[in-house]
């Protein structure tokens, strides 16, 4: 290509940025010399030419090059340490270049947990994403996790109307299993704490102690499932008053200490509200957002069952359902057939309009809690699961060997049902979207993913 011949058609528009085509001015790289190229937006393009005349000279190390460069010098300095660093290519300029992906012509067969997302390093990013921006939510409650800080506790209590009188309390630990309940107040006295609260009940600690056989005694016997509050401090909101507002933050961290992680804030006639600052929710413990919890090639982001792999050894759904086109009913359970064996299949069809379940429609059609439900069964009957364990602790019976071994392949893994990764992963969410969601996402999807997250849980 002439550079003269060119340059007079190839100065991109004054508003490149809004631009459908890339220009490339004046390459260098390798052995080209002096190229300038204008190459349109959003098509598919073959470069095409003998050995050695430089496709891969603008394509890679100039093209992609530069886009890539672009890419990870808009990224955060955090970010960046965990890239290379980008050459500048020998070019005099391209415009209209987006962030740039490379997926090199390579035979690979080093890792089988790799995805098009693991080879083209897109997952890299994501994981770094998800690290830094990603929410923990509870799977139970579906609310936030969040880790509070002494000056969440104290912001929430000067968000109130200035004069509002506070209780501040500890949960009391239960883990003085070795000791009586009685030294353990004696103790909190020591400490110079003078009141507790049981059962919305506030009570003198000196009280309790006096009279041992009496209120202690009853309030106090069957105290397994009752909660001993520490009454930590008391205030009332001064927003003006430095030396009030230490105080606070000073009791709220000696809370969280005596209680090892949580405080509640009891806003005397109004609400109580309950802070830890351990990362946890609804009884469950969550771990922390890092790179490596996103990553199934690593041990301690792999999903344990099947090591990040997401499939396992099993029973084949494709083998137990060879026809999708039957329903239930025609039969598409392959293993219910027979004197023996098609009992199972009458339990179940007897059962089904107790659960309202559609036992015409062809397998292929059933939602996916209805699949589920025909594997895992209910009160009402007993699932495909519940057919094969069975037969696996018979297996001294050579027919349930003969029966296990016709059905058994590589499938889902059901531990994290193909998402390779551990389940504590998928409870952190960007834009309401688990990592694993994204990742089973075709790519057009992937783009502006605003559906996936109400398409059926999983
Ligand atoms: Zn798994």
């Amino acid at each position: 290509m002439s550079k003269k011949k060119a340059a007079a058609t190839l100065d991109p528009p004054a508003s490149e940025g809004m631009s459908d085509a890339i220009f490339i001015k004046g390459a260098r790289a390798n052995n080209l010399r002096n190229v300038d190229l204008k190459l349109p937006k959003n098509q598919l393009i073959v470069v095409t030419g003998v050995s050695g005349s430089g496709k891969s000279s603008i394509t890679m190390d100039t093209l992609y090059a530069e886009g890539q460069r672009r890419y990870v010098e808009s990224l955060s300095s955090y970010a960046r340490q965990f890239l290379g660093r980008m050459k500048k290519p020998d070019v005099d300029y391209i415009k209209g270049i987006c962030p740039a992906i490379a997926i090199e012509q390579k035979v690979t067969t080093s890792n089988a947990r790799s995805t098009v997302g693991t080879l083209t390093e897109i997952y890299d990013y994501l994981r770094l994403l998800f690290a830094r921006v990603g929410k923990t939510y509870s799977p139970v409650s579906g609310e936030p996790v969040k880790k509070h800080e002494v000056s969440d506790v104290v912001d929430a209590m000067l968000a109130r109307a200035p004069g509002t009188r506070i209780q501040l309390f500890a949960p009391l630990p239960y883990k003085y299993a070795d000791r009586e309940l009685g030294q353990e107040l004696d103790l909190l006295l020591q400490k110079g704490y003078t009141r507790v609260e049981i059962e919305d009940e506030l009570l003198d600690i000196q009280d309790l102690l006096e009279n041992e056989d009496g209120r202690l005694a009853q309030k106090l016997g069957e105290l397994e499932d009752t909660s001993i509050l520490i009454l930590v401090d008391r205030f009332a909101v001064k927003p003006e008053d430095d030396d009030h507002i230490r105080r606070m933050a000073d009791s709220v961290q000696t809370a969280f200490y005596e209680s090892e992680g949580e405080c509640l804030v009891d806003v005397v006639g109004g609400e109580r509200l309950a802070f830890n600052n351990r990362f946890e929710l609804d009884g469950m413990t969550f771990l922390e957002p890092s790179p490596q919890l996103f990553n199934f090639n690593n041990p301690y982001g792999a999903c344990p069952t099947c090591e990040g792999f997401s499939m396992v050894m099993g029973i084949d759904e494709n083998k137990v359902v060879p026809d999708p086109g039957l329903s239930v009913y025609e039969g598409a359970i392959a293993c219910w057939k027979g004197d023996k064996y098609g009992l199972w299949l009458e339990a179940f069809l007897n059962s089904a309009h107790l659960f309202d379940f559609p036992v015409h429609t062809p397998y292929q059609d059933l939602s996916k809690a209805d699949r589920r439900l025909l594997w895992n069964g209910n009160e009402h009957f007993r699932g495909i699961r519940e057919f094969f364990g069975e037969l696996e602790e018979k297996t001294y019976k050579i027919q349930n060997r003969v029966m296990l071994a016709r059905y058994r392949g590589r499938t889902l893994c059901s531990g994290c049902e193909g998402g390779r990764l551990r389940k504590e992963a998928t409870y952190v969410k960007v834009g309401d979207h688990a990592i694993v969601d994204l990742v089973d996402l075709p790519i057009d999807e992937l783009l502006y993913p605003s559906g996936a997250a109400h398409d059926e849980e999983r």
